[in-house]
């Protein structure tokens, strides 16, 4: 395959007799730039530009995408027709309560259907992204407990953003160690909660694929220290209906609509990381929130310990309204999707675990976490396994994630997938085992079916310059 050109490259002719905009347009003489230096080709040209560089891209609508972590669900296309009707897509933030009734109605309705899933009392659906709830739950920590308490208990299983979230909001970070079966160390834990404890963040299910089987225990010594719990739930794709983590003895809690609800994601948002709180937090939410109203709903700001605002508007209320569209669609199912999710899970776990070493040998939640040791012992790592994934058809899981596992590779089928597709995707992954053996140099040089190969990925991360310098055309 060819790479195209970038669409500054192509031959600057516009050949095509377009009609022009007013050329005698009124405008200050000083005003009008006699070049630019943007690409100037045909429109049909510009089509096809764009239209050969997006079927380069791999997105859910292609294929499998079995991103560890992230759940990447199928977006339902009725969720998008419902973001679109014109009382949602074309409401002004600023058309005023009276003009906004029926996108507060669903907003107030999905905060009382994240509150069921969750088996908290109050939401707020303002915070834009999972790390952005997070810090926000960070905030009413400081603001429950002041200048009070200071450290922030975290295992060393959680995900990233959780130290990061707890740091910004000024809380040093206490680490607690795995124990051999996946859970938090009880032990150490006891051992390091005192009475400058604020809160301890747990992801739960981990991002070891495990639910925490000590929860309840685990609450109970945070509380009995005066301690917040915080329950990282952006993979709640594994509880729904199952099992709440209000009903675990949580406090607070924050769910990605953009992983679990099926709204879009990837290419950095936008996101939505609602946070659910129980009661004896609900008065630090965010403002505005959301309220009934005589017969109708209003924003109301009047909550004077609220920590105040933490988006513009009213939070990415396009991905609320796919959110609710989702709920409702399922509704009591969203139970099965749990349940379906798991399966999935755990079919692909059990059907490789021959081939691949499985660090943790138990009955996974949503996704299920090898190690490549075996083959890294060959000569061939993970990121070569990712690599010739690609050449497959496949997006590759996450890989080197959670921190704690040795050439890791997380995968998560999410419910979406059909039988067929897991199957296929457990084939590849044993032909794989089974390169590594034979011919290995297959690997090292995956992938060579894409229209790149290997780029330098530490290089893209440290020093990322997306931008075009354009060469000026007039000077
Ligand atoms: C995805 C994820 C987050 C962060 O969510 P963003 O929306 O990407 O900020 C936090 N915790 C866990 C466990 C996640 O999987």
């Amino acid at each position: 395959m060819t790479m195209p050109k970038l669409i500054f490259e192509y031959d600057t002719k516009n050949t095509n007799h377009v009609p022009t905009v007013n050329e005698k347009l009124d405008l200050p003489e000083h005003l009008i730039r006699k070049d630019l230096t943007i690409p100037d080709i045909n429109e049909v040209d510009v089509i096809r530009h764009f239209t050969e560089l997006s079927k380069r891209n791999y997105g859910v609508d292609n294929g499998f995408y079995p991103l560890g972590s992230c759940t990447m669900k199928y977006n339902p296309r009725i969720n998008e027709d419902v973001a679109r009707l014109n009382g949602f897509g074309n409401l002004h933030p600023l058309a005023g309560d009276e003009n906004s009734q029926g996108v507060l109605e669903l907003m107030y309705n999905l905060e009382h259907i994240l509150s069921e899933v969750t088996g908290m009392d109050a939401v707020s659906l303002q915070p834009a992204a999972g790390a952005h709830g997070e810090v926000t739950c960070c905030m009413i920590a400081r603001k429950y407990f002041g200048k009070s308490r200071n450290k922030v208990i975290i295992p060393d299983s959680a995900h990233g953003t959780n130290p990061a979230s707890a740091a910004m909001c000024g809380f040093e970070i206490v680490e607690v160690k795995t124990n051999a079966k996946g859970g938090v160390d009880i032990d150490e834990l006891r051992s390091k909660v005192d009475s400058n404890t604020a809160m301890f963040m747990l992801t739960n299910p981990s991002t070891l694929g495990l639910f925490e089987e000590n929860i309840v225990e685990i609450n109970k010594i945070l509380h009995d220290a005066g301690a917040l719990t915080y329950c990282d739930g952006a993979n709640m794709n594994a509880m729904m209906g199952i099992t709440r983590p209000g009903d675990q003895g949580f406090d607070m809690m924050h769910l990605n609509l953009h992983k679990t609800f099926s709204t879009p994601h990837g290419g950095g948002g936008p996101g939505a990381g609602p946070i659910c709180v129980k009661k004896h937090l609900a008065k630090y939410l965010p403002v505005p929130r959301a309220v009934k109203h005589g017969d109708g709903y209003k924003f109301e700001y009047n909550y004077p310990d609220s920590i105040g605002k933490v988006k513009g508007f009213f939070g990415n209320v396009g991905m609320l309204v796919r959110a609710y569209a989702y709920a409702k669609a399922y509704g009591k199912n969203l139970t099965k999707v749990s349940q379906i999710a798991v399966l999935s899970a755990n079919y692909i776990m059990r059907s490789l675990d021959k081939y691949y070493h499985l660090p943790y040998n138990k009955t996974c939640a949503h996704e299920c976490v090898f190690s490549g040791e075996k083959q890294a012992a060959k000569g061939v790592h993970t990121m070569d396994i990712a690599k010739r994934l690609l050449d497959y058809g496949f997006h590759a899981p996450t890989i080197y994630f959670p921190l704690i596992v040795k050439e890791a590779i997380m995968i998560e089928p999410t419910e979406s997938e059909s039988k067929a597709t897991l199957d296929s995707f457990i084939e590849t992954m044993k032909k794989i085992a089974h390169e590594v053996e034979t011919q290995p140099e297959l690997l090292h040089n995956a992938p060579t079916t894409t229209p790149v190969g290997r780029l330098d990925g530490v290089k893209a991360a440290r020093q990322p310059n997306l931008r075009y310098e354009p060469v000026c055309r007039i000077c």
